[in-house]
């Protein structure tokens, strides 16, 4: 049996889930992924519209399969959650992104923030939040320089440590960003309870010149409700100059997209950084 949401249950004759013999045969391969270095992380750069410069990227995994190729997060991380297998990924992913950004610090590159994507899994271990601030010490890297990225859903099973994490990361001045805005059930009255910096409108909200003014007004109350709880707007997935446009004319403050940039290997980020490439 399976969930399908609100009272929905279905019941099928296939093999569960984890006797799919592609799913199994994707989670032998990402453990050896992680074993053998085939993880790696890529950078997007998020844009402030206001300073008109880059000023933070968002880490993104990409697994390079020998034989299968390339391997979206989309299909690894669902599989790496349920699994278990996301702690470890989650604690690769969290050193690599210090490490960088704590590279690209000595380098003197930029004011550059690093924000990196939490699973549900890492929220839950008890000790996450001191462990980051211990790399972050280790590193060097100045904490305003890091960002974690949440999403709502994932706050739900123990929302009081998740927020307790969240409190004690913010305290120490990383940044925290609400993902994927606008997909799940948020309410006013639920954001306002969250430690929260930025708030990032999902890709399916960012409308463009040919959408419906319905659409543009909810976008717009998404962005004033956010100012007034003194938190930024950044949207996700700008793919035109229209969308870019049409969120700067309503006060988004950030943004990031196939408009600007895909994420990046970190050389072409530092090149992109180097040549002063601007919006
Ligand atoms: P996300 O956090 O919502 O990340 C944004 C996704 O949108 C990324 O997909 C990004 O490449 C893609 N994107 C960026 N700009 C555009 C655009 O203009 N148009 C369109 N259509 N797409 C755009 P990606 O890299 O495939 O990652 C998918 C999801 O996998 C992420 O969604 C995130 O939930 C998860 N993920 C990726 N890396 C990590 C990680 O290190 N840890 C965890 N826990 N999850 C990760
Ligand atoms: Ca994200
Ligand atoms: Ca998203
Ligand atoms: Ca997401």
């Amino acid at each position: 049996a399976r969930l399908l949401g609100r009272n929905q249950i279905c019941v099928y004759a296939g093999a569960p889930d984890d006797e799919d013999p592609a799913r199994l045969a994707l989670e032998t391969a990402l453990r050896q992924a992680l074993r053998d270095e085939q993880l790696e992380l890529h950078y997007q750069p998020q844009v402030d519209l206001v300073h008109g410069r880059i000023v933070g990227v968002e880490a993104l995994l990409r697994w390079q399969h020998p034989t299968l190729g390339r391997i979206g997060p989309d299909r690894f991380i669902p599989i790496a959650e349920e699994t278990g297998l996301i702690v470890a990924i989650g604690d690769w992913v969290l050193r690599r992104a210090v490490e960088q950004a704590a590279a690209w610090q000595r380098a003197g590159l930029l004011p550059l923030r690093m924000a990196v994507n939490l699973s549900a899994r890492q929220l839950l271990q008890p000790d996450l939040a001191r462990r980051i601030e211990g790399q972050l010490a280790a590193s060097g890297l100045n904490p305003r320089l890091f960002g974690v990225e949440v999403t709502e859903s994932m706050l739900i099973t123990n929302f009081d440590q998740a927020v307790q994490h969240l409190r004690a990361l913010r305290a120490l001045g990383v940044e925290i960003s609400l993902d994927d805005f606008g997909t799940g059930y948020s309410s006013l009255s639920y954001l306002r309870r969250l430690p929260v910096d930025v708030v990032k409108i999902d890709r399916s909200l960012v409308p463009d010149a040919t959408a419906p003014a319905e659409d543009v007004s909810i976008t717009r109350a998404i962005i004033t409700m956010a100012h007034q709880l003194q938190m930024k707007v950044l949207a996700e997935g700008v793919e035109s100059e229209g969308q870019a446009a049409l969120l700067a004319a309503n006060q988004c403050d950030q943004m990031q997209g196939y408009w600007f940039s895909a994420a990046l290997p970190a050389a072409a980020v530092e090149t992109m950084l180097r040549e002063g490439r601007q919006i």
